[in-house]
């Protein structure tokens, strides 16, 4: 048996980066940037009013209070968009609107707040600073100025960034493209049987949770289907899928049953390697890259157990997507305290389903979620986490400290726990009343 950090260390050390793409801005959404990506454009692009107000002359209202007002002509309207230049005259004001472009000979806006927002005639009650309410060309960016360095992960802020300096295209690290296989002789896909299963028949739900999974981790899967347990079909397919995808996750028939086939068709394809993991669940694992060079495409093999699967899925295959994706690998990591023991698999990480709950302190407190058999789906949909206990550790005591992998952002976990805080005290509330 290898450790859990060997196995991901030698899947880490095969994967490389799918090639660059260059798409239009909007469409990078979830990619990471290649190189540092620089402004086209000085932002703002030209100087404009922060505020609904009048372009002033500073010297035609020296000396101006609430006490002393005085009144300025208004020379007219200037609107955001407004396209010709404007030149405004000594002792004259413009109204202008909140973006609009500030009329050359104008050094300050005074708010409408600040007056008595006449549009003819207007009374103004301050002396504004220089400059005051005037958003200046280029304070924010210069054109050359990078906007977002190389290796970002695009997100909303910084396509909006992109946009309004100008770029229309960023070359980005492409969409991992990922395919899902289920395998075995008892799966019936969902849907297909309305309902009604035969005789020894179950529905393949690893391949929906995985497509799930698959984009949770920001890919795409683009093709999920299911396999009898047959060699011959089972090797035409995952080679048709190594010509079409990023990546390929295949679940079930990698253990000691007479028929796994799926560790028959790969043995010695590629640098297709098949371990037992100290961990618990998921100890039969297979990984390997089919193809040469930039054309390798790596293959997980990950046990047909669904709770095996998931499990896998969080250790091995996420932080390898994340790489093939070009982004550094997020933990989702957090810590939690029994509230009460279990026990763990002697010599193996052992991965305990587990439900978080509102500690006194503000912490997470832990309890597990159903049995630890890995067929047990029930436990799996009230699991917040994984509790992660090394191999020394035999069993989790009460008030022990636990590592935890998240299996949803915190904050939707945050979330719900103060939903839940919140809950309860109303309840204690109407008990009093
Ligand atoms: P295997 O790894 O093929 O030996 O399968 C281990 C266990 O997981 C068996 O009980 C299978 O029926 C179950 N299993 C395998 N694949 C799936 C799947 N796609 N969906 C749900 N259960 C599965
Ligand atoms: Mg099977």
């Amino acid at each position: 048996m290898i450790s859990v950090e060997e196995h991901l260390e030698s899947i880490l050390s095969q994967i490389r980066p799918v090639a660059t793409v260059t798409l239009p801005v909007p469409q990078a959404h979830g990619l990471v940037t290649v190189d540092d990506v620089r402004s086209l454009a000085d932002l703002p692009r030209f100087d404009n009013s922060s505020m609904d107000g009048y372009a002033v002359r500073r010297a035609d209202l020296e000396g101006v209070t609430s006490e002393e007002v005085r009144l300025l002509p208004v020379a007219g309207d200037i609107a955001a968009g407004a396209g010709q230049p404007r030149r405004l005259e000594p002792g004259s004001a413009y109204r202008i609107m909140t973006g609009a472009p500030i009329p050359t000979g104008a050094d300050a806006v005074v708010r409408v707040e600040d007056t008595d927002g006449h549009p003819r005639e207007a009374q103004f009650r301050v002396e504004p600073d220089n400059g005051a309410n005037i958003r200046r060309a280029g304070e924010d960016l210069k054109r050359g100025d990078v906007v977002v360095p190389a290796g970002t992960k695009l997100a909303a802020p910084q396509i909006a960034a992109l946009i309004s300096a100008g770029v229309t295209e960023v070359e980005v690290v492409g969409p991992v493209r990922v395919a899902v296989l289920s395998t075995g002789d008892e799966l019936v896909p969902f849907g297909s049987a309305d309902g009604e299963l035969g005789a020894g028949q179950i529905i393949d739900s690893n391949g929906p949770m995985l497509e799930a999974l698959v984009r949770e981790a920001g890919c795409y899967p683009v093709f999920v289907g299911h396999l009898a347990d047959d060699e011959g079909e089972t090797r035409k397919e995952i080679k048709r899928l190594a010509q079409e995808c990023d990546a390929i996750i295949t679940t079930g028939g990698v253990s000691k049953g007479a028929y796994d086939i799926v560790k028959k068709v790969l043995d010695g394809e590629g640098t297709m390697e098949f371990v037992e993991v100290a961990m618990q669940p998921g100890k039969p694992q297979g990984f390997g890259v089919l193809g040469k060079g930039d054309k390798g495409v790596p293959v997980f093999t990950l046990p047909g157990n669904p709770v095996s699967t998931l499990v896998s899925f969080e250790v091995f295959v996420r932080p390898a997507l994340e790489r093939r994706g070009g982004r550094r690998s997020s933990e989702g990591s957090a810590v939690g305290y029994a509230t009460r023991s279990w026990t763990c698999s002697k010599d193996r990480a052992t991965y305990t389903r587990v439900r978080l709950i509102r500690d006194e302190t503000g912490g997470y407190a832990v309890e597990p979620a159903g049995g630890s058999g890995s067929h047990l789906l029930g436990g799996l949909a009230m699991a917040d986490a994984l509790a992660v206990s090394p191999p020394e550790v035999e069993e989790v005591e009460t008030g022990a400290e636990v590592e935890l992998m998240l299996l949803r952002p915190r904050r939707e976990i945050d979330a719900r726990l103060e939903a839940e805080v919140e809950e309860l005290r109303r309840s204690d509330e109407e008990n009093a009343d």
